[in-house]
């Protein structure tokens, strides 16, 4: 693609992103690595709680805590056999204290009471632990029947109690050293966690620490691109606001061309219209169209075609819009009730997707007159006003072949003025001229409006009289004739004038293959005339027989 200037835009790619506007991807990321640090710090966490917890639980002393139990215990145990020896205990109380140890000792299903770290550490402390509980069970077992008696059995609670000092002083002694190697144990072990325990939190704070960083840089991104986008906001309400003066200001000056426009078609000389070809809705017609056809307000539907008055021509002018979809200058009439001619070119357009009809129409009427009288002037004579020859000749012979057509009979008669010359001679010129004109208003007021008349040359008439026989145009031609005779006109010097025609007649016949034929038949009829006396109306076939 290519700017108006013809110079290649600049390429952007599809994610491009302008400067200065918020970039999501950089949001994504930063959100993902927050998350990420999130789970990492609750991992962190977990873990460190659970090592916490570890330590915070009571039971980490345990081995510590569980060799001082038995060994005071048993230490108790060593006293109280010692008082029983003295009498100074019963056998009871020892076998009371007996069961205390033993429940030291008892581990209730719950495994042996010494944890496995000791038990690998200190295998010998284990040792002697795990033999003591058979050991106090022996005890117990045999003095439970003794501590019943009362007395009957000193002896061999004796022996048992002097088992028990003696086995308890050497246990005791093992367990002091057994208390102190776990206590040392122990220490290292609290110690050992306690370091684990801070390389823990330090790494939850390094965590933490990047959570933080991460939801701070969130944060900055997050105002950052609020602010991109609030400012980005307020150029866009600007762009919209200038986009809407440019709008306004396009749309002022459309409509200010528009009402140009409209008033130039207005007022121009044209008729303009422009009209949908199927529905007639007028897009536009100017007012001189308007009132040229009679109407006070544009129509709101037109059809072209119907404005042109003759069938024919709208034939026509359809017909050449459909096949070529232009006309050019073509002269029709337009209107209905009066109707004028028009100079029409049209071109078959579309219009907001349908067809349309452009026409500009000049109104010819003027030219068309003018033309007429030309026209006219051009098949009149200048004297006498009648048709000249070449124009006679064209009606009569369109009006001979009508009557040939409808097998009507038709005459013509030849009509001149006798010794004419004489008239010029004697009268002069001008007379000559008056009497031509007298000559042929007589002749026309002679005639029905059906018959033609002209003046073929010179002082020389023919009239053609359409549905006449020889008979009937040889009354007609009499009475020219006679008309003429008895007429006097008054020259120039005021001497009275008076002079005659001789008139030929032929009736149309078969063998005569147009008008003109059919003229020199009555011309011969009117030669004859002439040569036999003038002043006269003799028929063709009458002067045949004579001559
Ligand atoms: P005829 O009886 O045999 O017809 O004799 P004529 O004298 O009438 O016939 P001719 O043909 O000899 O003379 C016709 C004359 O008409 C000759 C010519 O000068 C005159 N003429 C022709 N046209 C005009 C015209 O327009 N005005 C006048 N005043 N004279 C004309
Ligand atoms: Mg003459
Ligand atoms: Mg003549």
């Amino acid at each position: 693609m290519q700017s108006p200037s013809g110079k290649p835009l600049p390429r952007r790619a599809a994610n491009d992103i302008p400067p200065g506007q918020p970039r999501p991807h950089a949001t994504y990321w930063l959100l993902a690595m927050v998350a990420a640090m999130a789970l990492a710090t609750a991992a962190t966490l977990w873990w460190t709680l659970r090592q916490t917890h570890v330590l915070a639980q009571p039971h980490q002393q345990n081995d510590l805590w569980y060799v001082s139990s038995v060994h005071n215990e048993l230490a108790r145990v060593s006293l109280l056999a010692r008082k029983v020896r003295a009498r100074e205990a019963s056998t009871q109380d020892l076998q009371e204290r007996l069961e205390v140890l033993l429940g030291t000792l008892d581990t209730s299903g719950r495994g042996p009471r010494v944890s496995t770290q000791l038990r690998e550490a200190l295998p010998e402390a284990a040792q002697d632990l795990d033999s003591l509980r058979p050991l106090v069970e022996r005890w117990s077992t045999q003095l439970a029947p003794l501590a019943t008696q009362n007395g009957n059995g000193n002896g061999k609670a004796a022996a048992i109690t002097a088992d028990i000092v003696r086995q308890s002083d050497t246990l005791l002694d093992r367990l002091r050293k057994v208390v102190a190697t776990v206590h040392l144990f122990s220490a290292q072990e609290a110690s050992q966690a306690r370091q684990q325990l801070s390389q823990r939190f330090l790494l939850l704070s390094a965590v933490l620490g990047g959570l933080l960083l991460g939801t701070a840089l969130l944060i900055a991104k997050l105002v950052r691109d609020t602010r991109l986008v609030r400012a980005a906001s307020q150029q866009l309400v600007q762009a919209n606001r200038q986009l809407e003066v440019r709008v306004a200001s396009r749309t002022r000056k459309i409509e200010e061309g528009r009402a140009l426009l409209s008033f130039i078609l207005d007022t121009s000389p044209s008729d303009v219209v422009l009209a949908e070809v199927e529905s007639g809705r007028v897009h536009f017609i100017n007012r001189r169209l308007t009132e040229r056809l009679g109407l006070k307000a544009a129509p709101e539907t037109l059809f072209l075609p119907e404005l042109l008055h003759d069938p024919e021509t709208r034939e026509r002018f359809t017909q050449a819009l459909d096949r070529y979809g232009q006309v050019d200058a073509m002269e029709a009439l337009i209107g209905e009730h009066d109707p004028c001619w028009s100079s029409l070119s049209a071109r078959l357009i579309e219009v907001e997707g349908q067809l349309a009809h452009l026409l500009w129409g000049f109104d010819i009427s003027a030219h068309k007159a003018l033309e007429g009288q030309l026209r006219e002037l051009a098949t009149r004579d200048a004297l006498s006003g009648l048709l000249n020859r070449r124009a006679f000749l064209e009606r009569s012979t369109a009006l001979f072949d009508h009557c040939r057509r409808h097998g009507q009979p038709c005459a013509v008669l030849m009509i001149d003025i006798d010794h004419f010359k004489r008239i010029n001679d004697r009268h002069g010129h001008q007379m000559g001229d008056v009497a031509i004109r007298t000559c042929a208003e007589a002749i026309g007021h002679a005639l029905r409006d059906a018959d033609l008349l002209g003046r073929l040359g010179g002082e020389e008439f023919a009239v053609l009289l359409p549905h006449a026989t020889a008979d009937s145009a040889m009354v007609v031609a009499e009475r020219i004739r006679s008309g003429m005779a008895q007429m006097n006109i008054v020259s120039p010097q005021g001497q009275p004038l008076s002079f005659t025609i001789s008139i030929g007649v032929a009736e149309m016949a078969a063998h005569h293959a147009g008008i003109e034929p059919l003229l020199v038949d009555a011309d011969q009829a009117l030669y004859r005339a002439k040569a036999t006396g003038r002043n006269k109306v003799l028929a063709y076939e009458v002067a045949i027989g004579q001559s």
